[in-house]
């Protein structure tokens, strides 16, 4: 850079300082939306909503945008600065390739889609949604040719979750979680247990209010901060910032009739909430100033939900603090059987509900589908009975309606299509990580079972959280575990803890 760049660079600060504000005046509406406001306020904040994402997205394709941009040209994306103009340049680009026309006919199909599957699912009636899909997926091919790609299509979708992900090499990675778990679930069902059995510990009546107490404790083990943070009460839980590190909210639902949704559901946001906690707080305002993508985000909510929160080390602390929780329910309940019920494995036809063994494979019955779609092998009107038939392929299992089936996720809706591989991402590198994390601090484990995780967050602070977006997510995982994202540790992990549970040769 010379020394007229500096100028430059400050312009372009400055801009995206400003888009920045817009997007999370955005988020506080969403928040609000979706927490507190009265039935009443839909469409006005749906207006609001519209205008200021409409203000921050002309600021963010204006020519000046680009101009600074072409000031700057390409600095050393080793430094933070170049970091930083390397992913303003990437949110310009994408967004002027897409045109506007496009944006706006996509935002109105799926504003007006979400409602319609909505009802579908409760009625659990395809023909009121499967219009608007077959008006959202043409939208979504074209916008997959205004974006670009090198192999396929679907690169260019994937690419927006999960930067320099490709549809090969998540083919590639589903072919080995495949054939590793695959023979996994064949061997824990031929065992013959009773899933619904072995899982009802969790079933029971569990107090709303002992149960928020509960995960509340938890999280601020986990090192949630409460002062820069708070939790309330939704139907679809979410974790949310507001543009920097110093207001991260998280969101859960509570059934009193079953301890799981809110349990690991608490666990599992804070986990997102740790990530944007933890970002360099002069990275705020920036397009550094959140998580890398998806699927690194996901790696954190699986960490601390899964690798830590259905682990024996943490239950044999905190095991003793819920059965004086809840008496009456879990009094009877020892810790081992406490421990089998929230890792029962049973293939199920809700992906939400699935066990750490089944769940990738729901993704890869999602990826599967979406790729056929958007190549036009597979047409709308037979994406019902295509899922059906991947279901019983998959798990064996076949929907009594569509609710349970092809209509129970929002994302193809909402216009999502590339968004489920990060899940599956997500679940592959949180082990990659937790690993790499064990083997720098051993003492890590033993931790867990006295209630302290400070170590296991401090590793994660300093190789992940604090980086936000300064790094692509391939970049960051090289530079924390010397490899590419792995399904090594992943499998490995799946067959020692299962192996064990379900006593497997
Ligand atoms: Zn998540």
């Amino acid at each position: 850079m010379n020394e007229d760049d500096g100028g430059a660079l400050e312009k372009l600060k400055g801009r995206f300082a400003t888009i920045a504000d817009l997007g999370a005046a955005n988020s506080v509406l969403f928040w609000d939306q979706q927490t507190y406001m009265p039935k009443g306020g839909v469409a006005g904040r749906a207006e609001q909503m519209a205008t200021l994402s409409r203000l921050a997205h002309e600021m963010l394709v204006d020519a000046e945008t680009g101009g600074l941009l072409d000031t700057l040209g390409e600095p050393d994306a080793a430094t933070e600065e170049g970091a930083l103009v390397r992913r303003a340049r990437r949110n310009y680009e994408k967004a002027t390739r897409l045109p506007s026309r496009l944006v706006e006919r996509l935002s109105r199909a799926t504003a007006l889609a979400e409602p319609a599957w909505a009802e579908a699912r409760a009625e659990a009636d395809w023909s009121r949604f499967g219009p608007h899909l077959e008006r959202i997926l043409p939208l979504e091919r074209e916008a997959a040719e205004a974006l670009g790609y090198g192999d396929h299509p679907y690169d260019a979708l994937l690419d927006g979750y999960e930067p320099g992900a490709t549809k090969v090499r998540v083919e590639a990675m589903f072919e080995e979680l495949k054939a590793g778990v695959v023979p996994m679930i064949r061997a824990i069902s031929e065992r013959g247990d009773d899933a619904k059995e072995r899982g009802a510990p969790l079933r029971g009546d569990f107090d709303e209010g002992a149960q928020e107490r509960f995960g509340e404790e938890v999280i601020t083990r986990f090192g949630y901060d409460w002062s820069r943070g708070r939790q309330d009460r939704v139907v679809h839980p979410f974790c949310i910032n507001f543009g920097g590190p110093n207001d991260v909210r998280i969101t859960t639902r509570f059934d009193e009739g079953w301890l799981s949704p809110a349990l690991f559901g608490t666990m599992h946001e804070a986990g997102h909430a740790l990530y944007e906690q933890g970002i360099n707080p002069e990275y705020a305002r920036t397009p550094l100033g959140g998580g890398t993508s998806m699927g690194v985000h996901e790696s954190q909510s699986r960490l601390w939900e899964n690798l830590v929160g259905r682990s024996r080390p943490f239950w044999s602390h905190f095991y003793p603090k819920l059965q004086r929780a809840f008496p009456n329910a879990l009094d009877e309940v020892d810790p081992e059987r406490f421990y089998r019920a929230m890792n029962v494995v049973s293939p199920s036809k809700i992906r939400v509900e699935a066990d750490e063994v089944t769940y990738n494979l729901h993704i890869i019955v999602r990826f599967e589908l979406e790729v056929a779609l958007l190549e036009g092998s597979l047409t709308v009107a037979d994406l019902p009975d295509a899922w059906n038939t991947k279901m019983e392929e998959y798990f064996g299992l076949t929907p009594q309606n569509d609710a349970e089936g092809v209509l129970q996720d929002v994302h193809w809706a909402a216009g999502l299509f590339g968004y489920f591989p990060t899940y599956a991402i997500g679940n592959v590198l949180s082990v990659q990580l937790f690993e790499e994390a064990v083997a720098a601090r051993p003492e890590i484990p033993d931790l867990a079972g006295e209630g302290e995780f400070s170590a296991l967050l401090e590793w994660l602070r300093e190789n992940v959280h604090r980086h936000g977006s300064r790094y692509f997510p391939e970049e960051l995982v090289e530079r924390v575990t010397g490899r590419s994202l792995q399904t090594g540790p992943y499998l490995r992990y799946l067959k020692t803890k299962f192996g064990e549970l379900y006593e497997l040769g």
